[in-house]
């Protein structure tokens, strides 16, 4: 078996890209920048909770970056996507299209909707929801109706479609828009892993009707934790506003509300760090892509096993550095991961795909062979920022 993958090769390969010392995290914050300024700003303020200038800064910045019209900031990216899929029309007994191939949050916020997740395949070009299994699906289940369009062997409807950018790379928007128009489903994107990532020069998580950042203290940028939510329909802004704050109407001392809000408001300390944080995302980008070019490089030379590289279209933001073993070798992914945290350089497998998970087991999917091969190659590697200077 000569072309069996060489473990201490790859960790050597690793080991050349982040440095040869010391125990390497998967990734970790850094705050190089305005944090603690903002933050003393804050607490000399006193205004450190859910009023507070940095609050609608934050917004702005984020509305800017992005250019999405609107930007709401939350207590976390499952909240966020909670409330857009609310705001998208998601009810109790609905169905939502989500990739198995994704961080559980994704089906989780379905689920606190009342609602079911359903799992199609990925692909292997994006790691995310396949058009072409999307296409498919519907037109062998969806069936056209006065509510809309409803899975017919379920008798259930197809309220959403929530696309996830893997690892800050973007899926194929173009394909997966074209099939939701047709047949009339609103996306949510889940954009939670791709701030700073483009796709044709437009920032993800501002294709679908709603989208949802995270900013907890593992993905590109972290306000400790956080979340917002991106739309560019004024009046759903203005309810994501509303239902994320208490569902409060503005009154100089009258307390009063209108419906039943959540308490999902982004405090200001957070808003302060996420202002700081986020004046610093291009050079944390610019960072992230030079160490998966360096990773490339690294494996250029390596058989079985390959780094994953950016879909055509996109300009990712690699938040997190992905290698994807040869189909022959993924049986040694264990021993591989073994061997890599052994030598002190954190690295984890993809996520365990959602219906193998006991409480998702029982949802309706279609067949999975992409996202399952995927999920048993997969190998994430260390990708903070600072290791670029390595
Ligand atoms: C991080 C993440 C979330 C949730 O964000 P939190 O801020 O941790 O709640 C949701 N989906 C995916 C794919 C994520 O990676």
């Amino acid at each position: 078996m000569a072309d069996r993958l060489e473990i201490e090769g790859v960790v050597e390969a690793v080991r050349d890209v982040v440095g040869v010392a010391g125990s390497i995290a998967l990734h970790e914050p850094e705050f190089s920048g305005n944090e603690k300024t903002y933050l003393n700003h804050c607490i000399d303020s006193t205004f450190v909770s859910s009023i507070g200038e940095f609050v609608d800064r934050f917004e702005a910045m984020l509305s800017e970056r992005t250019g999405s019209r609107h930007a709401i900031a939350c207590v976390n990216g499952t909240a966020a996507l909670q409330v857009a899929l609310q705001l998208a029309g998601v009810r109790t007994n609905d169905e939502v299209i989500v990739p198995a191939l994704t961080f559980v949050a994704t089906a989780n916020s379905v689920s606190f909707s009342g609602a079911v997740p359903h799992f199609l395949d990925s692909e292997s070009r994006t790691l995310g929801l396949s058009a072409k299994a999307l296409a498919e699906r519907l037109d062998a289940i969806g069936e056209r109706g006065p509510q809309g369009i409803r899975n017919a062997e379920t008798g259930r409807r197809i309220a959403a479609i929530v696309p996830m950018h893997a690892f800050g790379h973007p899926v194929d928007l173009a394909g997966l828009m074209e099939v939701a128009e047709t047949w009339n489903i609103p996306v949510v994107e889940d954009a939670t892993e791709s701030l700073g990532t483009l796709y044709r020069n437009r920032h993800t998580g501002t294709f679908g009707l709603l989208s949802a950042l995270s900013f907890n203290g593992n993905k590109i940028i972290t306000t400790g934790g956080g979340g917002a939510i991106l739309t560019g329909d004024d009046e759903l802004a203005r309810r994501a506003k509303h239902i994320t704050t208490t569902a409060k109407l503005p009154h100089r001392w009258a307390f009063d509300h209108d419906e039943i809000g959540y308490n999902f408001r982004l405090p200001n300390l957070n808003a302060a760090l996420g202002c700081a944080q986020l004046e610093q995302l291009d050079d944390f980008v610019e960072r992230k892509r030079r160490l998966a070019a360096r990773y490339r490089a690294a494996f250029e030379r390596i058989p079985g096993i390959k780094v994953f590289v950016e879909p055509v279209g996109a300009r990712s933001n690699y938040w997190l550095n992905a290698l994807l073993l040869d189909e022959n070798e993924a049986e040694q992914r264990d021993e591989l991961l073994d061997a890599l945290n052994d030598a002190g350089v954190m690295s984890r497998p993809a996520w365990t795909l959602l219906h193998w998970l006991p409480m998702y087991r029982e949802c309706p999917r279609g067949s999975l062979p992409v996202a399952e091969s995927l999920a048993r190659r997969i190998v994430n590697v260390p990708s903070s920022a600072r290791l670029a200077h390595a």
